[in-house]
């Protein structure tokens, strides 16, 4: 009996990312035009392959506190902070340092080691009073916690207030790209603009901090947006990136957008894998509320990472159960 191999031809021309060769923007565009149904799991299985070999083992799963919520000026179109938006959600002032503490010692207790401190809004240029106040719940959580991984997402910065981050414990930053650089108005928001990302991105590796830079599925763009974006993300040569899929929110402009659905989010986890093979790739929202079933088979399609114990404004699961699956995904 013989048996033949039928691998989809660009799936074959992928494997040479194995071998340490780059895919280009069109092999990329060309999976995703052309794969689906039954070749899909081949893409996943090339996907987990080269996960294995550039960025295995599974990296420790991450935490987040949202410490100042909602009233934003920002308008975002994802976003149930936006103040442009009727969202309804829980919104307050910036926490005190003893509630970010607290917060972050029950995730240490958990065995998490990476912490995320979170704020709604444009973000800080200046060191204002607020920005000063945030600086020293960062030296409270290094005293108290020293081997606490803290990173940070509060917004736009300048040279100046990404400096004075660094001097005060932040080692890693999240500032997401959220789309295509070139779509970024159109699908996201025009009250700030892509360029003042990227330049924080830039401020952020000159004070030698590390740089979380990832974005969202289910915006409305495009496949060729999808592969830009991984390309972005690729050349700003991040150390990490969250991949989030959008739950749509009641009251902001995408809140009748249709959901991704799994085999879509898979197939772009696995291009985003392949065109960043050796980079932290981290499955943020969208994993239980969305992906539900599918969240492990999502993970497989070469990711190495998780966010955990929930998420800004939408629940997660709890962190034991995150760290399991973590584990159990390293023995594939
Ligand atoms: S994503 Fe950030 S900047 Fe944009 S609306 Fe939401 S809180 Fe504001």
């Amino acid at each position: 009996m013989t048996i033949s191999c039928h691998l989809h031809p660009d799936i074959q021309n992928a494997y040479k990312v194995l071998d340490g060769q780059p895919l280009t923007r069109q092999e990329a565009l060309d999976l995703a035009n052309h794969i689906h149904g039954e070749d899909l799991l081949d893409l996943i299985s090339l996907a987990n392959k080269v996960r294995h070999r550039f960025a295995a083992p599974a990296a420790p799963a991450c935490s987040i506190i949202n410490a100042k919520s909602g009233r934003c000026g920002q308008n975002c179109r994802f976003c149930a902070q936006s103040a442009h938006h009727h969202t309804g959600i829980d919104t307050y002032p910036l926490l005190p340092p003893e509630k970010v503490l607290e917060a972050a010692r029950t995730a240490y207790d958990h065995g998490v080691r990476h912490f995320g401190y979170v704020t709604s809004g444009y973000g800080y240029t200046e060191p204002t009073p607020e920005f000063l106040a945030m600086l020293e719940t960062f030296d409270l959580l290094h005293r108290e916690l020293p081997d606490l991984n803290l990173c940070v997402s509060i917004g736009i910065l300048s040279r100046q207030t990404a400096r004075m981050l660094a001097e005060h414990h932040v080692y890693r930053y999240n500032m997401n790209l959220q789309t295509s650089p070139a779509q970024y108005a159109r699908l996201v928001a025009d009250t700030h603009t892509i360029q003042d990302k990227l330049n924080t991105i830039a401020y952020l590796k000159e004070a030698g901090i590390t740089n979380c830079t990832g974005g969202i599925l289910g915006l409305g763009e495009s496949w060729e947006d999808r592969i830009d974006m991984a390309f972005a993300i690729r050349d700003l040569d991040v150390e990490g990136s969250p991949l989030n899929i959008l739950l749509p929110i009641p009251g902001t402009p995408l809140q009748d957008q249709p959901h991704v659905s799994p085999a879509d989010a898979a197939k772009a986890f696995a291009i985003f894998r392949l065109v960043n093979p050796t980079k932290m790739l981290k499955f943020c929202a969208g994993r239980e509320t969305l992906m539900k079933d599918f969240q492990a088979l999502l993970m497989l399609s070469g990711l190495n990472s998780l966010m955990t114990g929930g998420y800004l404004t939408t629940r997660g699961r709890s962190v034991p159960e995150d760290q399991q699956l973590l584990q159990s995904l390293a023995d594939f």
